[in-house]
This record gives structure tokens, sequence and C-alpha cells, in this order.
């Protein structure tokens, strides 16, 4: 059985990150999406948050399961037994980091390697940050990302309550 974990901040997953694990769905037995906790970052969710958002995304499909995890990703991968590390590679701004983070990772452990998937062209623009900001100001992200991750941010936003006098 061949394992591979996708490993993100995933704050919020959107439509590109689902693209990827969709297309690493028929190419492994199994993957698991890793929500990493990425503390650093000062996510927008907790980490409960961003984890059940991306089970519920993931939910219909058979091979796809969602976990959390604090501490090395190459320590996960291996407690998990993993055979690889999915990344996803939107255009040549994310080669550099994405790069080096491949490259680190196998010096810390050689014995799984990092896959790279490119999402289909309509979601190369797309990330969390890019989401976030449209969501901060009250614009519609329903485009980008699931109806429930929709909720979840118009709620953090404060954009969920009618107006108590509409005109
Ligand atoms: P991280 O904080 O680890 O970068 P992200 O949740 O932002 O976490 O991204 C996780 C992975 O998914 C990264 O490899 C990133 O390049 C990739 N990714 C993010 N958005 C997209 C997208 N729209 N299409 C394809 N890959 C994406």
């Amino acid at each position: 059985m061949r394992t591979v974990i996708y490993p993100g901040s995933f704050d919020p997953v959107t439509y590109g990150h689902l693209d990827v694990i969709q297309r690493a769905a028929r190419l492994f037995d199994r993957v698991i999406v890793a929500v990493a906790e990425s503390e650093r970052k000062q996510p927008l969710f907790t980490l409960a948050e961003r984890l059940d958002m991306v089970k519920r995304a993931v939910k219909a499909i058979p091979n796809v399961e969602a976990d959390a995890f604090t501490g090395l990703l190459v320590d996960y991968v291996k407690r998990r037994g993993a055979a690889a590390v999915l990344r996803g590679l939107r255009a040549v701004s994310d080669f550099e980091f994405e790069f080096q983070l491949a490259l680190v990772n196998r010096k810390l452990n050689d014995k799984f390697e990092t896959i790279f998937v490119t999402p289909k062209e309509t979601y190369t623009f797309l990330s969390s940050s890019v989401v976030k900001e449209i969501a901060r100001l009250g614009g519609d992200v329903s485009c980008f990302v699931p109806p429930h991750v929709c909720k979840a941010l118009a709620r953090k936003f404060g954009f969920d309550k009618q107006p108590k006098h509409p005109h």
C-alpha cells in the first residue's frame, strides 16, 4: 500500500489544494492530508478548525484522509509509513522555496521522495492568503473554496450576520 502525505497549513483549504489532492488520489493508494500547526505563521483558523474544514472537503474521496501534526514533517512521514510527500507547484515563484524544502527534508531523511503536482491552470493564481484577503473585505470567495469554508470565513470576519435594518 503506497501512502503519500500532503502537508500544509491549509488556512483555509482551497479548490487549488483539492485539485492537487484529487490528482494524488488517482496515483496513490492512500493520501493523508496533514494539517500542520504552523504556529509561526499565525494562522487565521485554529488547527482544529483547519483540520475540520479539510475533513469535510475530502469526505467524498474514499482513499483520502485528514490528520493534524506538530513537530518535524520527516518524523510524521516515518510514523505514518509513507513513501512520499506531496507538494503543489503553482508557478516559478513556488519553486525556490519548495526545492529547498525538498532537499532539506531529504537531508533529514532520504527514505522518501517529495513529489510535485501542478493544479489545473484556473487554480494557479489561487492561494489561501488571497482567499483570506478577499473574504476579509467582504468579497465573494465561493469560486475558490467549498461552501462550508465560505461560511467559516464569513463567520470569522463577521459577515455572517444579516443586517438588522435592511434598506
Ligand atoms: P504551507 O504553509 O505549507 O505552504 P499551504 O496550505 O499554503 O501550506 O500549501 C500547501 C501546499 O499546497 C504547498 O505545496 C503549496 O504550494 C500548495 N498549494 C497551495 N495553493 C495551491 C494551489 N492553488 N494549487 C496548487 N498547489 C497549491
